[in-house]
């Protein structure tokens, strides 16, 4: 019981206010920031596809860790790819 105690602690990672149940995550950089030359295409079906799962839904920003503005260009270019059917609305 007393050990059960002691590996608790030594697990603590030297971290403070760490807690196994909120692990600090890695500050995302939004992919789209990140690299000024990267202009999204609503034809571009592969760089589209980054963003979206395996069922065709739209990854969230704690996903992509795209920034506000440019997770509403992702969406709204991934809506265009849809429509235009360079994109799917559902997988199976
Ligand atoms: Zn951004």
């Amino acid at each position: 019981m007393a050990d059960k105690k002691n590996n608790r602690k030594n697990n603590r990672n030297n971290d403070e206010d760490f807690n196994p149940r909120f692990r600090k995550a890695r500050k995302k950089v939004c992919p789209l920031c990140a690299d000024k030359n990267l202009k999204l295409d609503y034809k571009n079906a592969d760089q589209l596809k980054k963003f979206i799962n395996d069922k065709g839904k739209i990854l969230p920003r704690r996903a992509t860790g795209a920034c506000a503005i440019h997770q509403r260009d992702i969406t709204l270019a991934v809506k265009r790819a849809r429509q235009i059917a360079v994109l799917p609305y559902t997988q199976d």
